[in-house]
């Protein structure tokens, strides 16, 4: 029998890409420059020198196509990486569909999703350039388990605010950052001027990124030896999960197969770009041509539902102003599950590259995203983190397309991370207590123009 099923394509540590693809020297046209709030001019390397080490600033301005990756970067991405990609031939099965459907599984990394591709480079690039803590925020926890994990990797201190809603609805995050040598603290906090300010107003919110953020920029700022670290967003952040389109290419190099359809989740927008941005190159040189394709949560839908402007990325007005799509820089989501993408903002260059034309995005539901979900678990094994049933639950519905026209598409998706410490949001999809969250097209609209109205005046907006 020489028809044995190729469940995993595997790549060897030797064949690891050794660079990062950096998407800024082939778009057509550059996004827009972030802005300084106090002068309206575009920010240059000094305005960020406060929170990021030069290395750090000089790949976020880069227009070099290939920035190599640092041997001792390489040396603990070898500690999960290359991630398997894995042609999920009972989830084709369960749907009884022609559908080819691939996974490159970001969950092997040991804080289980995609979010150590970044730490460990931040971590390293602050190391040696002398800084002695991290500073940051977290969602669901993921981030803050990435970064304390690379920060002991290269001795640096973390401290994390982490989401109230989730400090409190997800305790082993925090013991697992803890664990890693972490600190962390419930946000808002009243450790520092930003969120005094939250509590003063709402003594019981349950948090958002964008207060979070404030908190950890306002302390890394006022401190020569701390630096701020930033899980999603910005571009040197995109550039680093780079690392996973360029193994899957080269995967799918190894059995001659060309994706029609590329998948990701977005919150900040990382992982759906750093599977997406290589299929993109490919694809503007004309190899190929698949559809690039953004999941984001109906409750939190910046990319379908906000508005492109120059926003703030925190909720104080304490980063530059970027132009992105935004639902407001204070609009706090409501606590879903998918903590990592209850963000008010979508990455500035994902936001371009999405007027541009060159991707797509759609919104989904959290019950029809945990149904996916839970199919994916039961057929393949795999339970996926509640970001992640984004990607899945469109992945499903392609598939299910596909049914009714035979067409054998094939389908990538990046599962970002598994949900072993989300289990008691699939025990609320398993009691039915779950519920439904999204907003009038209406509702979003003025609440974003209103909060833009508190914007500094910004040359040309
Ligand atoms: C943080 C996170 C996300 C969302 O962040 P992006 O920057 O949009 O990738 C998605 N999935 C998982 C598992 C995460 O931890």
């Amino acid at each position: 029998m020489s028809t044995v099923k190729r469940h995993k394509i595997h790549l060897s540590e030797n064949e690891m890409p050794t660079r990062w693809y950096n998407i800024l020297h082939d778009l057509p046209t550059p996004p827009p420059p972030y802005l300084h709030p106090g002068t309206g001019q575009p920010v240059g390397p000094d305005d960020l020198s406060a929170l990021f080490p030069m290395d750090l600033i000089a790949q976020e301005m880069a227009t070099d196509q290939y920035v190599d990756i640092p041997p001792e970067v390489l040396d603990v991405y070898r500690l999960w990486r290359p991630s398997p990609l894995y042609r999920a031939h009972r989830l084709e099965a369960a749907l009884g569909t022609p559908a080819h459907i691939y996974y490159k599984y970001e969950g092997v990394s040991p804080a289980g999703s995609h979010k150590p591709n970044t730490s460990v480079p931040q971590a390293f690039y602050n190391a040696k350039a002398g800084i002695k803590k991290l500073t940051t925020e977290t969602g669901a926890g993921q981030w803050g388990t990435s970064l304390a994990f690379a920060c002991a990797q290269f001795g640096l201190e973390c401290e994390v605010w982490q989401v109230k809603a989730s400090y409190d609805g997800k305790p082993y995050r925090r013991l697992m950052i803890e664990t890693l040598g972490g600190t962390v603290h419930p946000s808002p906090s009243d450790l520092t001027a930003a969120g005094r300010a939250i509590l003063a107003e709402h003594p019981d919110s349950p948090g958002s990124l964008g207060i979070a953020i404030s908190e950890a920029v306002e302390v890394a700022a006022q401190d020569p030896t701390i630096n701020y670290a930033l899980g999603s967003v910005l571009n040197h952040v995109l550039m680093h999960q780079t690392i996973i389109g360029e193994e899957a290419l080269k995967q799918f190099a190894k059995i001659d197969v060309t994706p029609d359809l590329v998948i990701g989740c977005t919150g900040g927008g990382s992982n759906f770009a750093g599977l997406a941005f290589p299929f993109l190159r490919e694809k503007l040189a004309g190899r190929m041509s698949p559809v690039l394709r953004g999941v984001e949560p109906a409750s939190c839908p910046s990319l379908t539902q906000g508005t492109y402007a120059y926003d703030f990325g925190d909720t104080a007005g304490m980063t530059p102003l970027m132009k992105m799509h935004t639902l407001g820089h204070d609009f706090i989501p409501d606590p879903i599950h998918a903590g990592g993408l209850r963000y008010h903002g979508m990455s500035p260059l994902i936001s371009h590259i999405y007027e541009s034309g060159l991707i797509e995005a759609v919104a989904r539901k959290q019950k029809e995203c945990f149904d996916s979900g839970v199919l994916f678990a039961r057929s393949e094994g795999i339970i996926p983190a509640p970001e992640a049933t984004h990607a899945i639950a469109e992945v499903v519905s392609e598939a299910r397309a596909c049914i009714e026209s035979g067409e054998e598409k094939v389908i990538v998706m990046v599962l970002s991370g598994h949900g072993h410490l989300d289990l008691p949001a699939y025990g609320a999809y398993l009691d039915g207590t779950m519920t439904d969250h999204s907003y009038e097209e209406s509702e979003i609209r003025d609440a974003v123009a209103e909060a833009l109205t508190r914007l500094p005046a910004i040359p040309g907006q």
